[in-house]
């Protein structure tokens, strides 16, 4: 897919580059106390085996900070420091290696406690992110949550940052208000290059999260708006990196090694086949027998599975293999839109792999 994406300057957490020409990147946060180091560990590693290119770790206490050299000898994702108003525990987490910061300048006290960050950020060329949300917003000074006074809590935060010199930033704005979130980023995108962090906060859970989420970060990205991603879930977080991941692959913004186009099935549908369970079956046999190999050759490929064989192949006339529903509990196998034999449904997931090893792989 071809679009504009912003112009964003280019930071690294560790070795993950954030904005300019660097892929949007996926996110997530561990919801374990770092001090259970173990169990932490197991949970980064899970997450990065998901798609987790970013992994945020909630570091509350100088002495929690000690934990990040342990974590850090065993993990080779990057990390970030998730920092609430004290200094030294970011100062620690940099000593103790961490990738990147999430601490608000405006948050930490007097200037000297931020030159002091600045410098050993800098030595480090560790990125600082800097996160607003609706919570976050001071309405004593700003007036009411909207989407201007999220920018100008913002952009107050980057000026602490910018008059120490640093420019190696950081933003999320986020909310849990839709429009809320996709204007305060439309307005922050307009003024600075610095690289977006996107997505909303507090998303529920469930659908209603991967809703709202692909809604938010589908249309910031369509409009060039996000350099990297996190769809906050309540629950296991690896079920948010699973959804970020389908987000930026159907989205066309990350490489996806196979599509599966499948109708919803009507009146005309054989009522010997069950489509759903067919689908299933076919996605299944791609994750295990193709993936790694199209993601090691980069080659995508369409898989069609429709119900019946009167419009299926017409309609998935641009699959490279598909089945469609025939009568009695059979199927028509096409490939590249052509017919090419009808089988038994029992049969179609092995005919289909056969198909796609012998001739499009
Ligand atoms: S492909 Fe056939 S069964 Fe599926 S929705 Fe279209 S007409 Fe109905």
């Amino acid at each position: 897919m071809n679009y504009s994406r912003r112009k964003t300057i280019t930071v690294h957490a560790g070795s993950l580059p954030i904005g300019g020409d660097a892929p949007i990147s996926v996110q997530s946060m561990t919801n374990i106390p770092i001090s259970q180091v173990k169990a932490t560990i197991e949970q980064i590693i899970q997450l990065q085996q998901e798609g987790a290119e970013l992994v945020r770790l909630a570091v509350r206490t100088e002495d929690d900070a000690q934990f990040i050299k342990e974590i850090k000898k065993e993990v080779s994702v990057p990390l970030c420091a998730d920092i609430h108003f004290n200094y030294r525990i970011a100062l620690k987490a940099i000593e103790y290696g961490i990738d990147k910061l999430r601490i608000n300048p405006g948050n930490i006290g007097a200037k000297e406690h931020v030159v002091t960050l600045v410098k050993a950020a800098s030595q480090k060329n560790i990125p600082i992110r800097i996160g607003v949300n609706s919570g976050s917003v001071d309405v004593k000074r700003y007036g009411q949550v909207n989407p201007h006074t999220l920018v100008a809590s913002a952009m107050e935060h980057v000026q602490i940052l910018e008059d120490c010199g640093y420019t190696n930033i950081v933003v999320s704005i986020k909310s849990s208000d839709l429009l809320q979130t996709i204007e305060a980023n439309r307005i922050f995108a307009s003024k600075c290059r610095y690289p977006i962090h996107i997505g909303l906060t507090e998303a529920s859970y469930g659908t209603d999260c991967i809703i709202a989420s692909s809604m938010v970060i589908g249309t910031l990205l369509y409009e060039g708006i996000g350099d990297t991603i996190r769809v906050s879930m309540t629950g296991n977080p690896v079920n948010e990196v699973q959804i970020a991941k389908r987000i930026l692959q159907i989205g066309g913004y990350r490489f996806r090694p196979f599509t599966i186009i499948a109708c919803p099935t009507c009146g005309r549908t054989d009522t010997k086949l069950d489509i759903l369970e067919l689908t299933q079956k076919v996605e299944s046999m791609l994750k295990s027998n193709f993936e790694k190999t199209l993601i090691e050759k980069q080659k995508h490929i369409t898989v069609a599975v429709m119900g019946c064989e009167v419009n299926g192949p017409g309609e998935a006339r641009h699959a490279d293999v598909g089945i469609a529903g025939a009568r009695d509990g059979r199927v028509v196998l096409f490939v590249n839109g052509e017919k090419k034999k009808i089988l038994d449904a029992t049969d179609a997931v092995g005919a289909l792999a056969d198909e796609i090893s012998q001739r499009i792989i």
